[in-house]
C-alpha cells in the first residue's frame, strides 16, 4: 500500500504540547500589578504568585516544556523550582527565554503556538496583539506563528466569580 507523505512527515519530527496555568487574584491591598502577556494591565488587582504569575506565559512555557519532553525538565516546575529565591517576582519573560534556550540547544524549533486565556474581568481582548507581539519577540518567531484568543466562562466557574485567571496553550514543535 502507498502510503502518501509518510516520509516526509517521519524526515521532520513534529512535537504537540500542551499547557495550563492558573493563577488566584490577590486582594486589592495587595498592590500586585496585573501582567499578562508582558503587557501591564489596567484592574484594580493582580495575580498571586511566586513569579510575576503570568498566567499566559506560563500556559506558554508549559507547553513549550510538555513538547519538548526534555528528561528532568518535563515542566516549569522541574526547570524553575518555587523554593528557588532566583525565580521570586521573576519576570515570565526572561523564564521564556530560558526556555527557548533550551528547546534551541536541543535542537527543536517553535512552529506554531495558540492559547486561550479565560478571564471573566477585565476585558482582554484589546491586549491581544501586543501580547502576541511580546511572545513572538522573545521566541524569536512570527507574530503570525502564535494565535492568543481572550474568552469568559460565562460567570461558570473560579474564573466567572472573579477569583482568578486560567490559560491555556497548545504547541507545535519542529526537531530541526
Ligand atoms: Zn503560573
Amino acid at each position: 500500500m502507498r502510503v502518501i507523505g509518510s516520509k516526509r512527515m517521519l524526515s521532520k519530527k513534529l512535537r504537540v504540547g500542551l499547557g495550563i496555568d492558573v493563577h488566584a487574584f490577590s486582594s486589592p491591598d495587595a498592590g500586585r500589578a496585573l501582567v499578562i502577556g508582558g503587557v501591564n494591565i489596567p484592574y484594580d488587582r493582580g495575580l498571586a504568585g511566586h513569579s510575576d504569575a503570568d498566567v499566559l506565559i506560563h500556559a506558554i512555557m508549559d507547553a513549550l516544556l510538555s513538547a519538548a519532553r526534555l528528561p528532568g525538565a518535563e515542566d516549569i516546575g522541574a526547570v524553575f523550582p518555587d523554593t528557588d529565591p532566583d525565580f521570586k517576582d521573576a519576570d515570565s519573560f526572561i523564564l521564556l527565554q530560558r526556555v527557548n534556550i533550551l528547546l534551541l540547544e536541543a535542537g527543536f524549533e517553535v512552529i506554531d503556538i495558540d492559547c486561550v486565556v479565560v478571564a471573566q474581568a477585565p476585558r482582554l481582548s484589546p491586549y491581544r496583539e501586543q501580547m502576541r507581539e511580546n511572545v513572538a519577540a522573545a521566541l524569536g518567531i512570527a507574530v503570525e506563528q502564535i494565535g492568543i484568543k481572550a474568552t469568559t466562562s460565562e460567570h461558570l466557574g473560579f474564573e466567572g466569580r472573579g477569583e482568578g485567571i486560567s490559560a491555556y496553550s497548545t504547541v507545535l514543535l519542529g526537531k530541526l
